[in-house]
């Protein structure tokens, strides 16, 4: 990117209501077959005329083509049972019934390179496309098989290198790993996590980013939250690690949250993907709340180096605030461009 501060999304964005209900996570397609594909072909050129109007420099799908961020993808592999369920508590906070392991994973076919692809035709900007990361697939499903949260994650890393191998060939131009659950699990992160995740990216020439967050603003989340205390430091733990790792960017939560901002300074020389949207709220940040938080983040990202996001992806939001947090987040960049230049 030439154009400093280029703004993006961490992900998703809200879904329109005839292609699945509205304001409500992971809800179901009310479409199938063929219309289905059509509908979330059109979805994703809404989603891509709402960044683009906002003035939005790195555009995704929004997500439009998946129902859930981790299990969009697994229902595309080999060696997963979707019909019997376990329940297990992903990321040691909400319970929720899960599909199991039952042999070796593999993907026999592309998932979504054929979307991206439709993605690359549409746009002549940067795109960002998001898969889910090794530990965090791990962590969405109950294993049967490997007996190894390790060894399953790296069965995992192998999978995703195919699929991102392939996104780049179709024109992606940054592959996107959400790994919340590398806030949880600081010693595994540390351990193999980030081991796994290099894994994924390896022999890629796109630019490569991990999204970690605190989570979207549901009920599990936000209880969370109120147990962390007045200073969140779980960054702390494993920055040095990703520092020195081999992705490019790192995405992150930094508007409203409690993150102290001085954290940033353990990646320096990373690119930051700078969240300074609260998705937790359906309340419109000003362009003046944006400036400040980047503003802050500049004391610890080199000015090159910083990218405006939001702090996760915005698809449990009303869609008219979605729109707005687009537009304060592309305003409030324009202006801390403008004091740099
Ligand atoms: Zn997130």
């Amino acid at each position: 990117m030439k154009k400093i501060l280029p703004t993006s999304t961490a992900g998703s964005l809200p879904k329109p209501v005839w292609l699945a209900e509205p304001e409500k996570l992971w809800s179901p397609w009310k479409l199938t077959g063929h219309d289905l594909t059509e509908a979330k072909q059109d979805a994703l050129r809404v989603a891509l005329q709402e960044q683009q109007n906002a003035g939005i420099d790195i555009v995704s799908d929004g997500e439009q083509t998946r129902q859930h961020f981790v299990t969009t993808f697994i229902e595309n592999l080999n060696g997963v049972d979707f019909e019997n369920r376990r329940t297990v508590k992903i990321r040691d906070r909400y319970e929720a019934s899960v599909p199991v392991v039952v042999s070796a994973v593999s993907r026999q076919k592309p998932v979504f390179v054929a979307d991206a692809g439709f993605l690359r035709v549409q746009t002549d900007q940067p795109i960002k496309w998001a898969l889910p990361g090794p530990m965090t697939m791990v962590d969405t499903l109950f294993d049967a098989h490997y007996n190894s949260r390790e060894q399953l994650a790296f069965e995992f890393a192998d999978i995703l290198n195919q699929e991102a191998r392939e996104l780049q060939d179709a024109g992606v131009d940054i592959i996107q790993f959400d790994e919340p659950a590398f806030n949880v699990f600081f010693d595994e992160v540390n351990d193999w996590g980030i081991a796994a995740l290099e894994r994924a990216v390896e022999g890629l020439n796109c630019e490569t980013a991990v999204h970690i967050c605190y989570g979207y603003g549901i009920k599990a989340n936000t209880d969370w939250k109120k147990t962390l205390g007045s200073e969140w430091r779980q960054y702390e733990e494993i920055f040095p690690k990703l520092q020195a790792s081999m992705l490019d960017i790192i995405s992150l939560e930094c508007h409203n949250s409690r993150v102290p901002l001085e954290l940033l300074e353990l990646i320096r020389g990373k690119k930051v993907m700078v969240g300074a949207i609260d998705v937790a709220t359906d309340r419109i940040e000003t362009a003046e709340d944006v400036v400040d938080t980047l503003r802050k983040a500049l004391q610890f990202v080199d000015a090159d180096k910083l990218y405006p996001c939001t702090n996760c992806g915005m698809a449990p939001l009303p869609r008219d605030v979605a729109r707005g947090k687009l537009n304060a987040l592309a305003e409030g960049a324009a202006l801390v461009r403008a004091e740099l230049l």
